[in-house]
């Protein structure tokens, strides 16, 4: 046995690709060079600005070579978010409109991207009660996908579970297991929609995700009622909220209130393998994509974290583009 120090692990089990949301501000190649440097091998982007309707005209000018780079490093699946003002569970129908055109568009745009995945959040019923708002993203979705590249390729619309706040649909496995269902009625299998756990939404809504007992009941609900091969994507998070807060913050790994034990089980159980996990922990644009990445890798493998430094802790400046949730 090697000590800690020298140990270092290069990637996750169960063939689990490691990614993170690395910001493009200063460059789309310079981004999967930077997810390869810290050692990941996935990325998760935005398109285009992520609180703006607004999308541009053209593709940006380093599309190929980012794509060229991606190959080059080998880093992928590339992931897209999709801008946080698409609700296609709400009422109000101006922003519904607007909600299926953007997710349309980056379903179109996402090929450019090399992106098979595209993320996008369950939404809010806005108060208009949990079923009409199912059934409105599942046709909003449906609509999205109709518009997309009519005849070609397109992506996984990949729906995000939320942590809980203000009308939010998608929150419980049950509410994932009744959207997959009013999918279905309208043909939509897992090959077209799967879903996303993020966990810190999962702990924001209650689940014991801090006990390795907590993912496992976790997962087995999750293959029960959704089945094998429903997730697609794992958004893997510290929080910094308490548990069933129906609060959404996101904390570096194992400095939060989750902690080593659970995201251990949660990273070698064998129900996520060959999942992609994709890190949206603080400060990505501040050096901090690097010891998030070590310490996944490090928690995987039941290593002793790489202290998070005092200062990264009192951090609150990145909750800007950079930091998605
Ligand atoms: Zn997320
Ligand atoms: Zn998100």
């Amino acid at each position: 046995m090697t000590s800690p120090r020298t140990e270092k692990p290069v990637s996750l089990p169960g063939g689990r690709a490691l990614g993170a949301h690395l910001p493009m501000a200063d460059g789309m190649v310079r981004a999967v060079d930077r997810i390869a440097d810290v050692g990941g091998s996935a990325l998760q982007v935005f398109t285009d600005n992520p609180t703006s309707w607004r999308r541009r005209a053209e593709p940006p000018v380093e599309q190929p070579a980012f794509r060229a780079r991606l190959a080059e490093r080998g880093v992928g699946p590339v992931a897209i978010h999709a801008p946080y003002l698409v609700n296609l569970a709400g009422p109000e129908e101006e922003l519904y409109e607007r909600s299926v055109e953007l997710l349309a568009s980056e379903l179109t745009v996402a090929l450019g991207f090399d992106a098979r995945l595209v993320n996008v959040h369950v939404g809010s019923h806005r108060g208009a009660g949990r079923e009409l708002g199912i059934e409105r993203l599942a046709l909003g979705i449906e609509r999205a996908l109709d518009r997309a590249t009519p005849g070609g390729p397109v992506p996984l619309v990949v729906l995000e579970n939320s942590a809980g706040g203000g009308f939010a649909v998608g929150v419980t496995v049950e509410d994932l297991a009744d959207i997959a269902d009013a999918l279905a009625g309208r043909g939509l299998g897992r090959d077209r929609v799967a879903f996303c756990l993020d966990t810190a939404h999962l702990w924001g809504a209650g689940y014991a995700i801090s006990e390795p007992g907590g993912v496992d009941d976790l997962l087995a609900r999750v293959d029960a009622l959704l089945g094998p091969g429903s997730i697609a994507m794992v958004h893997l998070n510290d929080s910094k909220a308490e548990r069933g807060s129906r609060i959404d913050r996101h904390e570096h790994l194992g400095a939060g209130r989750i902690g080593h034990a659970g995201l251990h089980r949660l990273l070698t159980h064998p129900a996520l393998a060959g999942v992609p996990h994709y890190l949206e922990t603080p400060g990505m644009d501040e050096g901090y994509d690097a010891l998030n990445v070590a310490n996944a890798l490090r928690i995987a493998a039941g290593l002793p974290l790489e202290p998070v430094p005092p200062e990264a802790l009192a951090a609150r400046g990145s909750a800007g583009l950079s930091a998605p949730g």
